[in-house]
């Protein structure tokens, strides 16, 4: 089934330059036939797709480029135009006249295709993002010296930030494989493969998701950390009252003995053991 744009698209004009049959068009631009001529533009609000010029990128990626980087998820299949693989082929065949399609071309049929979302394929890097490198950045958590904290506190810290947390990803394109630090998996935000430099722009289902696991990662954490304090302090509390409850027995105790020693008729002044 071809695919189309929905009206939740935000015209960021990230899919645009990604689509290899130049099928994806500006709201209210005249779109080009295959046949050459100018037609009216599908849609006046929105990008929207060419029906006849998408292949679904069968022939060039294993998904959807333009799936792939829209930030909101508006690049779907449209049930209500099914075509099969041997025909979305031939058609980047008729529109690539020039071009070589061996048996093996990519296609989002295949075993272990990407299936058009970006959420599963993944792809992306840094650059545009303002330069972070594909390596995440394990640095424990600002504060307090380590050495003055308490062991649990100690071992918390050592957990990267969550925006540090280095998101494995691979790209469509190539697929090789890097790193973001999350603070980069921001919708909206144009990354590029280190490998390849195709461009990828991470949508809203591939962020929440991601955020979500880092986030039930690290409050999971800290509420038995939580946990570990509050037994920890409920049993110094019960430490320090039978210490007392020693500490006068003792006493006690010993005044007895303190008591005994003088009469036994010792003739020295009892000054006693705790003054
Ligand atoms: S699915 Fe591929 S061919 Fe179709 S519009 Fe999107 S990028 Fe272009
Ligand atoms: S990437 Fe998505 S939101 Fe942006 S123009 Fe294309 S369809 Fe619209």
């Amino acid at each position: 089934m071809a695919t189309f744009i929905t009206d939740e698209c935000i015209n960021c004009g990230a899919c645009e330059p990604e689509c290899p049959n130049t099928a994806i068009y500006q709201g209210g631009v005249e779109y080009d036939a295959l046949d050459g001529s100018k037609q009216a533009a599908i849609s006046n609000e929105f990008f929207y797709i060419v029906p006849e010029k998408c292949t679904e990128c069968v022939g060039f990626f294993d998904a959807e480029a333009c799936a792939a980087v829209c930030p909101v998820d508006c690049c779907v299949p449209d049930p209500k135009i099914p075509e099969t693989e041997e025909v979305l082929i031939a058609r980047a065949k008729e529109i690539h006249p020039d071009k070589t399609f061996g048996d093996d071309f990519p296609s989002r049929f295949k075993e272990g295709a990407g299936g058009g979302d970006a959420e599963g394929g993944g792809e992306s890097t840094d650059a545009a993002a303002g330069g972070a490198g594909s390596t995440p950045v394990a640095a424990p958590a600002a504060g307090a010296p380590v050495a003055l904290m308490s062991p649990e506190d100690a071992l918390v810290a050592s957990i990267p930030a969550i925006d540090d947390w280095g998101v494995p990803l691979s790209c469509f394109r190539c697929n090789g494989d890097f790193e973001v630090p999350f603070q980069f998996i921001k919708p909206g935000t144009v990354l590029h493969c280190p490998h390849c430099g195709g461009s990828f722009v991470p949508n809203t289902t591939m962020y929440q998701s991601i955020a979500s696991r880092l986030t039930k990662f690290y409050d999971s954490w800290t509420n038995e950390l939580t946990q570990i304090k509050k037994r920890r302090q409920n049993e110094l509390d019960e430490f320090e009252v039978k210490l007392r409850d020693g500490l006068d027995g003792l006493k006690q105790e010993v005044a007895r003995l303190d008591d005994s020693a003088e009469l036994a008729g010792a003739p020295q002044r009892n000054r006693g053991f705790f003054g």
